[in-house]
């Protein structure tokens, strides 16, 4: 398939401004051809005009016709895997084999998805039927579903080029509920989004579903993406990326005329506590472990374990050392581009300035290019309880490691951190009390809480829940990743006292049912 360079809005390529923008290869900086055209005011304007137009039907389409789109994405984007994996690789620098396990999980999140339309359940209906004799009122026959909420803005995460990008979970989740959706690529990667926004096109109509359902605007600087939050015709954004990226999206479409929901997932240290017998026990296993979480993907994860809490002793020094042996047989590997390089870098010059902070592993001068060196950095509880800068996520392969004078300051510790995608324990089973008392403050903070495991490694299913408390994301309730995604897309319905004729089929009554 060859690449346009332009954009998708009804599935056709859309011509917009005249400039360009070229994606960039992080390896040896190569700028890659073609040339993106710039989106402008008028593509916006005719995306989200088109998707509002067809909302209404789309949101009718039966359970069939969308378990088809999303099977028939599945389908297409895995006929196209070969190309997709390696202009994936030219303008992310992730390894081939990372983005095949990638494009793997992103055709199973959308046969999930189908699955779950599938099965008719995703509305959740409740039926509390009427109660016509009872006092001192009788009750009205209540049934609840849920209908989709309209167009839907998503944005393309730059760390995951499939998973969470142009047809990845964001996208699934809101076709699945019945929302148009308009992407805005991720400007690292718009050969990339592309390829995946044609996979949709084709399924689409192969499924004989309109064209106008999907769009995907491209363009490098935030004006894009800010006419499509403000745009009144767009009733939900979802975003991955960084903490003043998502906060400034969440504020926009705040400040709206008619404000509507923002799910951002951001920032997150994902703090790993290890209790003193898992230390001296298991010291060896885990801190390869560690080691190979932290630099999984060059570190570039939300559930990257940014903090690590631990009481200080030689156990904790002899767990460091083998935590440096493990970084040090690593080399240094590109970034997803040159501004996240940046951003790292000037995260960890920050953090090492901070009161206490000493550097154990790594290098005060920063590797060339889009490279980057694992950090590893120290530093006593009582000054980060002092600095409280625990909410500052440096998004790589770094850790800060928290030496604690005993347990009841590795609670305090706990206690003062701010919303987290996840939270970990480590804890041998005679440290089960402690353990139980540290999740008890971590549930507080945390989606998702993982005992004796590492945080890396998001399992798509329906027990997931990747989200967090502020400044995790903009609103706890709801996962990002998993068949429970869908509910960010979807709004209840009540329906009063009607026929049976007149009800949606998941709230019809059953043979029988008065
Ligand atoms: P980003 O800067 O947040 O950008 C993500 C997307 O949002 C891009 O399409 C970007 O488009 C758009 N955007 C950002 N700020 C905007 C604004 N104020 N108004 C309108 N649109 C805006 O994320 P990134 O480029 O992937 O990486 C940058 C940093 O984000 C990293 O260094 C890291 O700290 C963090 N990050 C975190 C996660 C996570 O999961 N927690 C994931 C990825 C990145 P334009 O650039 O074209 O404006």
């Amino acid at each position: 398939m060859r690449l346009h360079g332009l954009h998708i809005v009804a599935g056709l390529d859309s011509f917009a401004k005249q400039q360009t923008f070229h994606a960039r290869n992080p390896a040896d900086g190569e700028l890659l051809s073609p040339g993106f055209r710039e989106a402008d005011a008028a593509t916006v304007e005719r995306a989200a005009t088109l998707a509002a137009a067809v909302f209404p039907q789309f949101s009718e389409t039966g359970p069939r016709q969308r378990r088809q789109l999303l099977n028939h994405i599945a389908v297409e984007l895995e006929r196209i895997g070969v190309q997709l994996c390696e202009r994936g690789n030219q303008e992310t620098g992730l390894p081939v084999p990372r983005l095949e396990g990638e494009l793997g999980r992103t055709v199973k999140q959308l046969r999930m998805f189908a699955q779950l339309v599938g099965g008719g359940n995703e509305k959740l209906p409740v039926v509390e039927t009427a109660l016509p004799e009872r006092q001192p009122l009788p009750r009205p026959d209540l049934r609840l579903t849920q209908i989709p909420i309209g167009p839907v803005a998503v944005f393309g995460a730059g760390n995951f080029p499939l998973a969470f990008s142009v047809a990845g979970g964001d996208t699934a989740a809101a076709l699945a509920a019945g929302c148009p959706v308009i992407v805005k690529g991720h400007p690292a990667h718009p050969g990339t989004s592309e390829l995946a926004g044609r996979a949709i096109v084709s399924a689409l109509k192969k499924t004989g579903l309109p064209a106008e359902i999907f769009a995907l605007v491209q363009g490098r600087g935030h004006e894009v993406g800010r006419l499509l939050v403000s745009h009144p015709l767009v009733k939900a954004v979802a975003f991955t990326g960084s903490l003043a990226g998502g906060r400034a999206l969440f504020d926009l479409a705040g400040q709206r005329r008619e404000p509507i929901p923002v799910f951002a997932e951001m920032g997150s240290v994902n703090p790993v506590f290890i209790l003193p017998a898992a230390l001296a026990k298991t010291s060896g296993a885990l801190a390869r472990r560690y080691a190979d979480s932290l630099t999984l993907g060059v570190g570039q994860f939300c559930t990257n374990p940014g903090l690590l809490v631990a009481r200080k002793g030689p156990q904790l020094d002899g767990f460091l050392a083998q935590v440096n042996a493990a970084l040090g047989a690593m080399s240094p590997l590109p970034m997803l581009h040159i501004g996240i390089k940046d951003n790292y870098v000037a995260g960890l010059k920050t953090l090492a300035a901070l009161p206490g902070v000493d550097l154990l592993f790594g290098s005060d001068q920063p590797s060339p290019g889009c490279l980057a060196l694992p950090t590893l950095l120290v530093q006593p509880a009582a000054d980060f309880l002092a600095a409280r800068q625990a909410g500052e996520e440096v998004f790589g392969p770094s850790s800060l490691v928290v030496c604690c004078d005993d347990f009841a300051q590795m609670l305090e510790v706990a206690a003062a951190l701010p919303g987290q995608l996840t939270a970990t324990v480590h804890a041998l089973d005679e440290e089960e009390n402690q353990a139980g008392r540290l999740f008890r403050s971590l549930r507080l903070k945390a989606g998702r809480l993982i005992l004796n495991q590492f945080p890396t490694g998001v399992e798509v299913c329906a027990a997931m829940h990747h989200g967090g408390p502020y400044p995790a994301t903009t609103d706890s309730r709801f996962s990002s990743v998993g068949t429970t995604a869908i509910r960010r897309f979807l709004r209840p319905v009540c329906y009063q006292n009607f026929t049976a004729a007149l009800l949606p089929d998941e709230l019809k009554p059953e043979a029988g049912e008065d």
